[in-house]
């Protein structure tokens, strides 16, 4: 059972469609979670914060509220709760103002209990144990897996769950080409399949935090892009 400290992951459902929303519920509970739903905007962020879950799956069209909307709130109170969008929007554009907003994932519904399964069990199995990786370094970044901190020089970059993910894919290959595929398997989900758009906006806030933490001194290492391949960290001087 995929869970921090052998208890079972919580899930917030925020879904106001009967149909939907007892499929999922039912789906998540059958398989140990433990699953509660809310039918609102305005009652999943409240139930937010006062259950605390690991993920919140929060449709799109809700009755209340965007479900962007949501999950901007949701990110802006708890910058490491796990949030995927659940949307029948098949629309790039809403997917990627979804993410822009701190969403880590999206699935496309009608939604197969087999494939949000794996989804989160690759989202909670890419947090590791406390005290079980050593700290990454680039020059003056360091990123430090067991307290997902990051570090640029004494500036603390704050990163969402996904963009210090995908910093620690960087980070523990610096200098090396590195190819989308393998950056999406690493980071979301081994059988991930559909739109990398995702890597794509994560690379973007990524650099952005990184580029809003550092000043004349002190420089990130450059991540370069490599056009049709994937990406590179620019290996730095000690
Ligand atoms: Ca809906």
């Amino acid at each position: 059972m995929p869970g921090h400290g052998g208890t079972a992951p919580r899930i917030l459902l925020i879904e106001d469609d009967p149909i939907i929303g007892e499929h999922l519920r039912a789906g998540l509970a059958a398989h140990g979670y433990n699953a509660t739903w809310q039918r609102t905007g305005t009652a999943g962020m409240i139930a937010a914060q006062s259950q605390v879950p690991d993920v919140v799956l929060v449709d799109l069209g809700l009755p209340d509220m965007d479900g962007v909307e949501v999950a901007r709130t949701l990110r802006s109170r708890q910058p490491d709760l796990l949030i995927v969008i659940v949307t029948a929007r098949d629309d790039d554009l809403d997917v990627v103002v979804g993410l822009d907003a701190g969403a880590d994932d999206y699935l496309t519904k009608p939604v197969s209990i087999t494939v949000l399964l794996a989804r989160l069990r690759a989202h909670l199995r890419t947090r590791p144990a406390p005290g079980t990786s050593a700290p990454l370094r680039a020059g003056p970044l360091v990123l430090d897996p067991a307290t997902r901190r990051c570090l640029l020089g004494t500036v603390p970059v704050e990163l969402r769950p996904k963009e210090f993910d995908l910093l620690a894919a960087l980070l523990a290959a610096p200098g090396q080409a590195l190819s989308r595929e393998d950056l999406m398997a690493r980071v979301w989900d081994e059988n991930w399949f559909g739109s990398t758009k995702t890597l794509d906006v994560t690379m973007a806030s990524l650099r952005q935090r990184l580029d809003a933490a550092a000043d004349a001194d002190l420089a990130p290492p450059a991540i370069t892009t490599l056009r049709g391949y994937g990406y590179r960290l620019e290996a730095t001087q000690a």
